[in-house]
């Protein structure tokens, strides 16, 4: 048998005033997913354990069968892996955002959104100052570093401290003299830097410095081979994705016009996945734009990217006649437009079917699976769709 995983990245939703009470999946014409619900059977997940934040990357875990309880190391050797960024037993890496501080106060966790060339520019400086620490450019304010012999530190996510003193936010810790170390270095090796005059001289805002943060040592991933004897491959536009994918062994496939935001190519998506299962047995698709609609607050796009991703579901149900589901990592309420812990609807397309007659938070509360641990998904969707 093979299998299709749709993830819409934040899909779950409360309901919203604006929608008369219905949460966007409900409102949002989705015909095949509403059909994966019907003709297949229904449960809900819980993809955050307790003591875990609501990230995606510890959900998308859980979804894979990886308790992150055990297997979450942090954000930064994700992002190592999906840049190739091979690490050493005792090395840790940090994501390393370029970010612009002023007078002490976090103004901006993006410097600006600075572009992926001026960030390279920038992190190879750094690099050259920073030994024995490593810095490597990444995509945009998106950067990494890497501490060798490092014993760990807790650190801050910048954007949870935008418009605040840093210094009660600094790194704590084993690694905490060299983190910050490398922050001062970052500050006088940034400040004069061409890439910042030119920025200034367009009125944009400077890199000013680097925030380390989420470090932890490569992860301990069982393959996905192994663990489930299938071949499986990931279909993703985020850094995070990918890297769980490879540190799991299993393939990257990219696909052009994939951006990881509202304007992704949708049907590129489904297009890839039904030719990568001529040799996979298992796709997982991730699709981040509900989750970009949530945090903007939009219940249009909200509504716009569910409906787009179930156009791709229909490309993709016209050419496969395996297992397909169809769940969200997380939801990324409007209400809130951050992530929330509660469990997430999921719809499996296969040998078994129940009362649900579509796809939606509150529907799939009726389904025949009950309530999931996320690490028991696939073993249990393997097991009962052999
Ligand atoms: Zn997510």
């Amino acid at each position: 048998m093979k299998y299709v995983l749709i993830l819409g990245d934040g899909m779950a939703d409360e309901p919203v005033a604006a929608l008369g009470g219905r949460t966007p999946l409900e409102a949002a014409y989705t015909p095949n997913m509403d059909q994966i619900a019907r003709d297949g059977c229904c449960g809900m997940l819980k993809t955050i354990p307790e003591g875990c934040e609501a990230g995606s990357d510890i959900a998308n875990l859980s979804i894979l069968g990886y308790d992150p309880r055990r297997y979450y190391t942090g954000r930064g050797p994700l992002e190592a892996a999906s840049m190739g960024i091979h690490l050493e037993k005792s090395d840790m890496a940090y994501r390393c955002n370029l970010s612009t501080v002023t007078e002490g106060v976090m103004n901006d966790f993006s410097a600006g959104h600075i572009s992926s060339g001026e960030g390279e520019a920038l992190m190879i400086a750094l690099d050259r100052e920073i030994s024995p620490a490593s810095a490597f450019p990444g995509v945009s304010y998106r950067n990494l570093l890497v501490l060798h012999d490092a014993g760990g530190a807790v650190t801050v996510p910048p954007h949870d401290i935008v418009g605040q003193d840093i210094t009660p936010h600094l790194p704590t810790g084993a690694d905490a003299p060299l983190l910050i170390r490398c922050m001062e270095i970052s500050r006088e090796v940034f400040a004069d830097h061409p890439v910042n005059r030119d920025r200034i001289s367009r009125g944009l805002a400077p890199a000013s410095q680097i925030w380390p943060w989420s470090g932890g040592k490569s992860p301990a991933l069982p393959l996905f081979g192994d663990k489930y004897g299938k071949k499986g491959g990931i279909i993703s536009a985020v850094d995070l994705l990918k890297g769980i994918g490879r540190c799991a062994g299993m393939e990257i496939i990219d696909v052009p016009g994939a951006t990881g935001y509202l304007d992704t190519d949708y049907q590129a998506k489904a297009r890839y996945a039904l030719l990568a299962l001529k040799h996979l047995d298992f796709v997982y698709i991730h699709v981040e734009a509900p989750d970009e609609a949530g945090h903007l607050g939009s219940v249009r796009e909200k509504v716009n990217s569910i409906e787009r991703l179930d156009e791709m579901i229909g490309t993709i149900m016209d050419d496969f006649s395996g297992v397909i589901c169809v769940l969200p990592d997380h939801p990324t309420p409007i209400a809130v437009r951050t992530h929330t812990r509660d469990p997430v609807p999921f719809a499996i397309l296969g040998r078994h079917r129940d009362s649900c007659t579509s796809y939606s938070e509150r529907e799939a509360v009726r389904g025949k699976y009950g309530i999931l641990e996320g690490f028991e998904f696939l073993p249990r969707l393997f097991r009962d769709n052999p």
